[in-house]
C-alpha cells in the first residue's frame, strides 16, 4: 500500500497543472487526444501491481516501440547491428534530418528516427511477417494478448509521415537501408501505433529491471549484458534532446513517446509508465516527467 499512497499524492500534485503544454499535433490522429489525461502504474519485482488515474486507459506509445524494437532486433541481429547504428545522444530533435549529412548515414542512436528505422529494417531482414512478430512481441512482454494497433494512428502517420519519408529516402542514399522503404516505413508505423495502457507498458519493461528476465520466468528475452545496454542508451538518448534534463531531475533509464507516455526502469526493482498527453517543446510528457521527479523524490529510488 506504500506505493498506491504514493501514486495517489502524485495524482493530487499533478492535477493542478494537467493540460499545460501541447499534445503533439503533425499526427492529426493524435491531435484530437484529451490533454488532461494522467495516469501512472507500476509493476515490480515481486509481481506487484500498483496503479493511479487514467492507468488502464490504452494510449498510442509512439516512440515507447522502439524499445521493444531494439530488444527484439537485439534478439534477431549479431553485433552487426551496431555498425549501422551509433549509441551516442544526439543533441537534437528526434526527426532531424541534417545530423545524417555529417554523420555519414550513421544515425546517432537506436532511438531517434532515423536509427529506429535502421532497427525496423534490420527486423525485417531477419522475419517473414514483422508487423505480426513485433505485435506478438509487446503482447508476450505485456501479458496482454488483446493489445492491437491503433489503425487509425497508423493511417493518420503513413499520410503524414513526409519527414520519416525523407530520412528513409537520405538513409538509402548512404546504403544504410536493406529493404524497401514503404515496407520498412508501414513496419515502423505499426509499431508507432501500438496502443498499450501504463499497466501493460510497466508489465513489459520489468525484464529489463531484471538483467533481461521477466520475474517468474525462466526463459530470457535478453542477456544481462544486453539489457545494460538498452538501460545505458534509455538513460543516455531515451527522452530526445532533454536526456540530459532527465538524469539531472528522474536519475532513471526512461523512454518517452509522443503520445504522452514515458516508461522507466528501477533496476532490481521495478518498472513505471506514465501518461499524460500535454507535450512540453522537446516533445516529453510535461506532467510524466513531474511525475517520475516526484516519485524519485517521495521514494528515494534513483540508480545513483
Ligand atoms: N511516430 C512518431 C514519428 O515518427 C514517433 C515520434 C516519437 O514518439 O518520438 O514521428
Amino acid at each position: 500500500m506504500y506505493y498506491q499512497k504514493i501514486l495517489e499524492e502524485i495524482i493530487e500534485e499533478i492535477r493542478p497543472t494537467l493540460g499545460e503544454g501541447a499534445v503533439a499535433d503533425y499526427i492529426p490522429a493524435l491531435a484530437e487526444v484529451d490533454p488532461c489525461q494522467f495516469g501512472i502504474a507500476i509493476s515490480t519485482m515481486d509481481g506487484e501491481d500498483f496503479a493511479a488515474g487514467d492507468a488502464f486507459k490504452p494510449f498510442s506509445i509512439q516512440s515507447i516501440s522502439k524499445v521493444f524494437n531494439l530488444a527484439l532486433a537485439m534478439r534477431l541481429c549479431d553485433d552487426d547491428l551496431w555498425s549501422r547504428v551509433g549509441v551516442e545522444p544526439s543533441g537534437n530533435a528526434f526527426n532531424s534530418l541534417s545530423q545524417l549529412e555529417y554523420e555519414h548515414g550513421i544515425p546517432r542512436n537506436p532511438f531517434i528516427n532515423a536509427g529506429a528505422l535502421v532497427i525496423t529494417d534490420s527486423i525485417i531482414s531477419r522475419s517473414s511477417e514483422p508487423v505480426d512478430v513485433i505485435l506478438e512481441f509487446a503482447r508476450s512482454c505485456a501479458g496482454n494478448p488483446d493489445i492491437t494497433y491503433d489503425e487509425e494512428v497508423f493511417r493518420s502517420e503513413l499520410a503524414h509521415g513526409h519527414r520519416n519519408r525523407a530520412l528513409i529516402n537520405y538513409l538509402c542514399s548512404f546504403d544504410n537501408i536493406a529493404n524497401d522503404t514503404e515496407q520498412i516505413l508501414t513496419t515502423y508505423f505499426y509499431q508507432c501505433s501500438l496502443a498499450m495502457t501504463c499497466m501493460d507498458l510497466a508489465r513489459s519493461f520489468r525484464f529489463l529491471a531484471n538483467a533481461g528476465r521477466m520475474p517468474g520466468s525462466v526463459s530470457p528475452i535478453l542477456s544481462s549484458h544486453q539489457t545494460r545496454r538498452i538501460n545505458s542508451l534509455m538513460m543516455t538518448c531515451g527522452t530526445y534532446d532533454e536526456a540530459g534534463e532527465f538524469a539531472f531531475h528522474v536519475g532513471l533509464p526512461c523512454k518517452s513517446g509522443v503520445g504522452g507516455g514515458i516508461v522507466a526502469i528501477v533496476p532490481k526493482q521495478m518498472s513505471i509508465c506514465v501518461w499524460s498527453p500535454a507535450l512540453g517543446p522537446k516533445g516529453n510528457s510535461l506532467a510524466g516527467m513531474q511525475a517520475l521527479e516526484l516519485f524519485c523524490q517521495k521514494t528515494g529510488l534513483a540508480i545513483f
